[in-house]
């Protein structure tokens, strides 16, 4: 798996929500292992100590009464009866020299060093230990006088068989938790990820929404839950926001055609009596409403277009296309208003890649680019359009040496009515951006500019293969 599909994995709710559960069972399974093993390894040591301190006495009123002959009976007495209780027993004289020794049958191969171990260790009465040689365990002992005795008696026992047990609860414990976290983790990322479905449901019908599919709905589950109310309050949103769209949409759809009819039959009258002869002043006059008509009814459809555009109602009949088929037309249409100006248009088509977009409406937004890039560019310049591809994408260019925006201009030119060309010297509206980078998300892609103010423009609109 590689690093991006962990971190993408990562990412998910379900599984962050079964990560910090199964996180949250070991922190309180190692506190209560922890607490458990403290006890128990305390209780074992008390359990030893008895063990040691019932020997101890044992074996001193062996010695008062049979002295060192009789311990070594009583020893070996004790080892044919218990089997091999890994006793440490010492009897050393006053002046702490040792006079018998016996070390636990397990370390009998590390008899002298053990020996020496002891050696080093203090005789002061009461408990005491030395680390074993023996794997690395502790010899915990006891050591004090046998009542009216002047020498010591030494009885300590190998804290080894306990420490074989503690390592065993350990070993245990670490299985079941390890078992646990497992099985836990893949049940809580299974019932975690059931109980997200609708979450997911609901993310895909936004995104869904997003791309102006207003009557897209998440499917309810009759759980009774929260999540059914929260897909049932958002659907019935969604129901109330498309009721407001389609009645707005049909209400433009009047008032385009309510104003639409007279302005075009304005301008057929006009045009119509500029066929007839008349005056240079009733000629101009005639020629004055019929350009206005024509702007009116031209400002009327990009109007609507935004309109569509911005509020998701605009549908898209998409085709495979290659780019060419895109560009060339739109070079074909400006060529004459280009040529007035003597700005060469040209189409760098290196490569030809296929899109899947509605032909006429990325037409409209090359056209509004183009449009613009011959507007705010000088006379005698140049109009450059590139395509370039990735994996999941294709980037439209359009390269000019135009008088370029103002770096706190840019943020703004997307936005409706907005004209960086204060002077006004250009005629427009405002609106040919914002109508560009509508109809380019409603497609699922993105706009992005790049100007310098005397330089040029270059606006790149990128949208998925
Ligand atoms: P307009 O109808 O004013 O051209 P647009 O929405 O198409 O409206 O553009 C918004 C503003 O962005 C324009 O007023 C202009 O100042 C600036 N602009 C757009 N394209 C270019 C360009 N190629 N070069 C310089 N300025 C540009």
């Amino acid at each position: 798996m590689s690093f991006a599909q962990i971190k993408r994995l990562s990412q998910r709710l379900s599984v962050r929500l079964a990560f910090y559960f199964s996180l949250l069972f070991v922190i309180s399974a190692g506190v209560s292992f922890g607490i458990l093993y403290f006890y128990l390894s305390e209780h074992l040591k008390k359990n030893d100590q008895s063990i040691i301190e019932a020997k101890w006495r044992e074996y001193s009123e062996v010695y008062r009464s049979s002295g060192i002959d009789g311990l070594k009976s009583a020893l070996s007495a004790d080892r044919t009866r218990e089997g091999d209780i890994p006793l440490l027993v010492q009897v050393l004289d006053s002046g702490g020299a040792s006079l018998f020794l016996k070390v636990p049958e397990d370390s009998q191969a590390e008899h002298s060093e053990i020996e020496k171990r002891l050696r080093k260790n203090d005789t002061n009465d009461g408990w005491s230990d030395i680390r074993s040689p023996h794997e690395n365990d502790r010899i915990d002992f006891f050591i004090t006088h046998p009542e009216g005795q002047s020498v010591l008696l030494r009885v300590g026992k190998s804290s080894d068989p306990r420490d074989d047990l503690l390592e065993s609860v350990a070993q245990v414990f670490s299985l079941i938790c390890a078992i646990a976290v497992a099985v836990g983790a893949a049940l809580g990322m299974f019932f975690s990820n059931r109980t997200l479905a609708p979450l997911r449901n609901l993310v895909s019908t936004m995104k869904e929404v997003r791309q102006g599919s207003l009557s897209s709905r998440v499917p309810v589950t009759p759980t009774g839950d929260e999540m059914e109310e929260l897909t049932s309050i958002f659907n019935q949103m969604l129901d109330r926001v498309e009721h407001l769209v389609v009645g707005m949409r049909e209400t433009l759809d009047n008032i385009a055609h309510d104003i639409r009819t007279p302005v075009t039959r304005m301008r057929a009258v006009a045009e119509l009596r500029l066929k007839a002869p008349a005056s240079p002043d009733d000629r101009t006059a005639l020629e004055v409403c019929a350009e206005s008509a024509e702007d009116v009814s031209s400002i009327l459809t990009s109007l609507l277009d935004l309109a569509e555009a911005e509020t998701g109602t605009m549908r898209l009949r998409k085709e495979l296309v290659n780019i060419s088929s895109l560009v060339r037309p739109v070079i074909e249409l400006y060529e004459m208003v280009a040529e007035d100006k003597a700005i060469m248009i040209s189409f760098e088509a290196f490569i030809d890649p296929l899109v899947n977009v509605d032909p006429p409406r990325i037409r409209q937004v090359l056209g509004n680019l183009l449009d613009n890039a011959i507007k705010y560019s000088p006379p005698g310049s140049e109009v450059l359009f590139q395509a370039e591809q990735s994996d999941d994408s294709v980037t439209i260019t359009i390269k000019d040496r135009g008088q370029g925006i103002h770096v706190e201009d840019l943020p703004r030119i997307w936005d409706r009515l907005f004209r960086a060309d204060r002077s006004r010297s250009q005629q427009g509206l405002g609106i040919g951006l914002s109508i560009v980078r509508s109809i380019v998300q409603v497609h699922g892609g993105t706009v992005h500019v790049e100007s310098e103010p005397g330089t040029g423009s270059r606006f790149s609109i990128r949208l998925p293969k």
